[in-house]
């Protein structure tokens, strides 16, 4: 519990910074399937994205957390109504978090002026650790956030919950997003509860059969049990949305830009 308590009051940005150093540093040096050019400007423009978010996020995480405590100063949500063992109450709370993200994701796929904000995650053409940033700053924020809180008026989740949950999930994302082969084992075992790189790296196919599938963060059960989980050959993989090719397309302006434009989706062939 002390260990957990440390990790989790480290600065989150530390944690960030420290995990694209290490998952770009392998993505340099070992082998990977997906090799392009120029990863330091695709880097600077992701890069762009996150510090546009810790900017914004000083005053929006404020809110947040204010919310989220006035609700469980109220007693509010499901879980104050179980009683249950502190671990599995923090597990549950973490898996509840993650759900909601799951529900909001795939909802992010469905309904058009979500689409036109989370689309900028799926623009990048050449996925690497810093995909990990490429989030317009508003979905993160706005769609997002408003989803934790209402996780937390729902079932009595907290802020330790919270920190652990946003903790787990950057491990994961890097995980998932960086360019490294990791052995075929790790689906057939871990990849049964926990989304592994080969399941997000479906969800990034240009294809919409295949953007649409696997919405998970943390665990890969949620799409196994709501009917959203797709695999495919990792050679046949195409990364991107074909209405985000080219440079200019490519950068943060353009991107940051991009909810507020009419772009009609291109539809590749199966
Ligand atoms: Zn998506
Ligand atoms: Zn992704």
């Amino acid at each position: 519990m002390d260990l957990l308590n440390q990790l989790l009051a480290i600065d989150p940005n530390y944690i960030i910074i420290g995990l694209l150093v290490l998952f770009f540093t392998l993505e340099q040096i070992m082998e990977s399937s997906f090799k392009f050019k120029n990863r330091v400007n695709h880097l600077f423009q992701n890069i762009l994205f996150q510090i546009v978010l810790v900017t914004l996020n000083i005053i929006c995480f404020t809110v947040v957390v204010l919310s989220i405590e006035w609700l469980n100063e109220h007693e509010m949500g499901l879980l104050y109504f179980i009683e249950l063992p502190f671990w599995v109450k923090l597990f549950l709370s973490v898996a509840l978090y993650d759900i909601t993200t799951y529900w909001i994701h795939r909802a992010s796929h469905k309904i058009p002026l979500l689409w036109r904000l989370h689309r900028v995650h799926h623009s990048d053409t050449t996925m690497d650790s810093s995909t990990v940033f490429r989030f317009h700053p508003l979905e993160l924020i706005l769609i997002y956030q408003t989803g934790n809180i209402i996780t937390a008026a729902l079932f009595g989740t907290d802020m330790f919950a919270l920190a652990l949950y946003y903790f787990t999930l950057y491990i994961f994302f890097f995980f998932e997003h960086t360019n490294l082969n990791f052995p075929k084992w790790i689906d057939k075992t871990l990849g049964l509860i926990f989304v592994m790189p080969n399941h997000h790296r479906v969800h990034h196919q240009q294809e919409q059969f295949y953007t649409d599938s696997n919405f998970a963060d943390i665990f890969i059960v949620w799409d196994r049990l709501f009917g959203t989980f797709k695999e495919m050959p990792v050679e046949k993989m195409k990364y991107g949305l074909k209405e985000f090719k080219g440079k200019e397309k490519q950068s943060f302006l353009y991107l940051m830009k991009s909810p507020f434009l009419n772009i009609k989706r291109i539809e590749t062939e199966k």
